[in-house]
């Protein structure tokens, strides 16, 4: 029996791994994909402490690296099913089946995509969904943010103040994201609005981004629009399906949890993009990785 069951190896899980290994613990990673997770996506990390230009490829591979000196019991399967049995929990994957006494769920997010043919290979290659991520990349750039949420209107705000001009494409004419946001941005000399639009092609040169296709929606106008970037904001949606009868998730998906990556439930924790909060960076999910594991060893350590 597993003392804990990591799963997913992104950034948090594989911190996790690191700190519930040094504490002695059996630990079992489970990853579906690939391990790094959503830096995977990101050409070129800027903010992360120490590792200054990094790209999201390598970050991964050093933190694999580190984590498997500490040797976990790593698999590539996809958890699709936890049981709750007398003394833990049975964890069952595409392949087998687990016993352990406690879960780190490390699931992280998808972000929602256009749905646009090419949409995946220009991924990191002009078109992201994190512009605190890939936003100095095209500093003095034309580029463009679509969505009409929060997430857009704050990414559109952060991205202003790097980019030569901001174009904020939204397939209605009113936001969702707040009003105060939307008044900063209608003030911003380089920020210019592309309302009832909606994208309906992505055009590249030398494998980058060149251009987006844009229609009205409610007549058969077209253009195009020449940018170096398209931010795609348009909502998140947290991996937690796995979880939802065992732990309690918020309006929106995400496991509640705070710092220290307790849940509803004791023995099961939660770190990184998949809980409740309000940053979601390389940074925060390490740290989370970190907290995570320590709370899930202080209630293995108490029993
Ligand atoms: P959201 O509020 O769900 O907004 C998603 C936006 O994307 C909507 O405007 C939606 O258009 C548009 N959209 C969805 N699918 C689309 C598609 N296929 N093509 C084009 N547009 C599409 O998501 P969010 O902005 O990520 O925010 C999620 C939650 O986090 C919200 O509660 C938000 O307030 C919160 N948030 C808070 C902060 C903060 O306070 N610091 C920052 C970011 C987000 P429609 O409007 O037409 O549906």
């Amino acid at each position: 029996m597993y003392d804990i069951t990591i799963i997913g190896a992104g950034v948090a899980g594989m911190t996790a791994t690191i700190y519930a290994r040094r504490a002695n613990k059996k630990v079992l990673i489970l990853e579906g994909k690939t391990y790094g997770g959503q830096i995977l996506e990101t050409e070129k990390i800027e903010n992360y402490p120490a590792a200054p230009h990094i790209s999201g490829q390598n970050l991964a591979k050093t933190i694999y690296e580190q984590m498997k000196e500490f040797a976990p019991d790593f698999r590539y399967e996809t958890a699709t099913k936890i049981e709750k049995v007398n003394d833990g929990y049975i964890v069952e994957t595409d392949e087998n089946k687990y016993e352990t006494k406690t879960i780190i769920i490390a699931t992280g997010t998808s972000y929602r995509q256009l749905g646009l043919p090419n949409e995946k290979e220009l991924t990191g290659k002009g078109i992201s969904y994190c512009a605190t991520c890939d936003g100095k990349i095209y500093e003095d750039k034309e580029i463009a943010v679509v969505g009409g949420g929060n997430s857009a209107l704050y990414s559109s705000l952060y991205l202003s103040n790097l980019a030569k001009k901001v174009t904020i494409i939204h397939r209605r004419n009113e936001f969702r994201g707040d009003t105060a946001l939307l008044k900063k941005l209608e003030e911003k000399a380089n920020v210019v609005f592309k309302l009832n639009k909606i994208i309906t092609g992505l055009k590249s040169e030398n494998d980058h981004l060149s251009s987006i296709a844009l229609k009205t929606t409610d007549s058969n106008e077209t253009e195009e629009l020449d940018i170096s970037a398209l931010f795609v904001e348009i909502g998140r949606e947290p991996n937690n399906a796995i979880v939802k009868e065992l732990v309690e998730l918020d309006e929106n998906g995400y496991i509640i949890a705070d710092e220290s990556g307790k849940t509803s439930n004791e023995s099961i924790f939660a770190a990184g993009d998949c809980r409740t909060k309000t940053l979601r960076q390389v940074i925060t999910a390490s740290s989370d990785g970190a907290s995570a594991a320590n709370s899930a060893i202080s209630y293995l350590n108490s029993r």
